[in-house]
């Protein structure tokens, strides 16, 4: 533990240092921070508790107390400029009293199943996040969102239209400041096509990294945000009318630095090994959709008039559909899941998506005799609820214990917001994740 042991060492002599930021992330995506003192934390690193009862979907019945686990090498300094002098931030995993992982922290899970891919072929799998994102006027307009019934937004620009001295501009740049200094590789940053909508693009990584970048890059923005008295919102659609935010997913697998997914003389460019793993994904669908679309808000969003996709289909031009496959060369060819919002929790997505890629049931061969039949996303939370719960595939995947847990969380959602119909988004929608 050479890792553990050099951060260790530097926390002991940075002076600057009091505190430790330790996170973790609920079955519903929320990160959770815990602050530890740094001279308790150094003498206590491998006795970490936690109360788990006041965590939604954490806690076992009887016991309430969970250990951390800290993983040394997500480790990361945070700007000084935006969250003040000496804070540093580190993830965590979940144990149990007994030491064992805990099943509802996906953050562990999902890197048991990657260690697992790699085990057993040497293959890593890779992934993009392209997180879209509203910047509203108002420190706390999501909490506030009853109170006032409406969004105001902060620039009425639409794609690449800002100037310079916009607040939107400047909040894209502060932020993209920010991510720089905890390590993304910023590609190209830009006001989205709704007004006061933005969305920075970064390289892709290997996927365990690019789960944890997308808490970053989501409490990173708020914090510019609440920092410039604003809010950054992640809803998948916080104003009805106009194009919600998505969290679009591209992912490949890759061996030994080749890229899997690739074939230069390939339909679309894409080998049969990627074409197998989107096929899979499509097959699947239906009971997926609840992971990738955990809140009632979420089903409003998935409308290709608005740029979002409810078929289940792959197309490589066509934005209605689940799977997109972009242009692509030997380094960047993958597939694009689109039907993802920013409020899906990035650990249990990639998981299921690397597990039903991998080794969910293919598609029944099709019956020549019929026309092919277009096949549609639910359009609500219920319907998800209920292929979620009835799906063999998903009780396997995550444990019969936490796949009830979900989906009894997110029945309750549902009944406390029993429509997401009509022009105004209502309260009940607004989620703060
Ligand atoms: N905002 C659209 C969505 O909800 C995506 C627009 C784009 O293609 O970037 O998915
Ligand atoms: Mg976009
Ligand atoms: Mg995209």
């Amino acid at each position: 533990d050479k890792v553990r042991e050099e951060r260790m060492a530097y926390l002991a002599g940075e002076k600057r240092i009091k505190a430790v930021t330790v996170c973790f992330t609920d079955i519903e995506g929320r990160l959770h921070m815990l602050d530890y003192d740094k001279k308790f934390l150094l003498k206590s690193s491998d006795n970490l508790t936690f109360d788990g009862s006041s965590i939604r979907g954490f806690s076992a019945q009887a016991e309430s107390d969970l250990r951390l686990e800290i993983d040394w090498p997500a480790f990361y300094w945070l700007p000084s400029d935006v969250f003040g002098p000496g804070k540093v931030l580190v993830f965590g995993f979940v144990l149990e009293k007994d030491g064992t992982p805990y099943r509802a922290d996906f953050r562990a899970r999902l890197r048991e199943a990657t260690e697992a891919l790699y085990a057993r072929e040497g293959v890593v799998m890779n992934a993009a996040n392209e997180i879209e994102g509203f910047l509203f006027k108002g420190r706390d307009a999501e909490r506030h969102y009853h109170e006032t019934g409406a969004f105001e937004f902060i620039s009425t620009g639409g794609y690449y239209h800002s100037l310079p001295t916009d607040e939107l501009r400047h909040f894209i740049d502060r932020t993209a400041e920010a991510q720089r200094a905890l390590g993304f590789c910023n590609e190209k940053d830009h006001p989205e096509v709704a007004p006061s909508q933005f969305e920075m693009n970064y390289k892709y990584a290997e996927v365990n990294i690019a789960a944890d970048q997308v808490q970053l890059y989501k409490l990173l923005a708020r914090q510019v945000a609440a920092q410039m008295g604003l809010t950054a919102s992640f809803l998948p659609k916080p104003v009805a009318g106009v194009n919600g935010n998505g969290m679009h997913s591209n992912l490949s697998l890759a061996k030994d630095g080749r890229n899997l997914f690739h074939e230069a003389g390939g339909r679309d460019g894409l080998s049969p090994r990627a074409w197998d793993f989107l096929q899979r994904l499509l097959a699947n669908a239906g009971e997926l959709c609840l992971v990738l679309n955990p809140s009632v808000n979420a089903y409003r969003r998935l409308d290709p008039h608005f740029e979002a996709p409810n078929q289940i289909k792959v197309s490589p031009t066509d934005r209605g559909s689940m799977i997109r496959i972009p242009l692509g060369n030997e380094h960047s060819a993958r597939i694009e899941v689109r039907s993802v919002g920013p409020d899906a929790n990035p650990y249990l997505l990639y998981y299921t998506l690397l597990r039903t890629g991998l080794e969910g049931p293919g598609a029944e061969p099709e019956d020549t005799t019929k026309r092919p039949r277009t096949r549609f996303l639910p359009d609500n939370i219920q319907d998800a609820i209920r292929l979620f719960k009835a799906s063999r595939l998903l009780a396997d995947q995550l444990g019969e214990d936490v796949h009830a847990k979900f989906a009894e969380l997110k029945l309750m959602q549902a009944e406390r917001c029993p429509k997401a119909l009509g022009a105004i988004v209502k309260a009940c929608e607004i989620q703060f994740h």
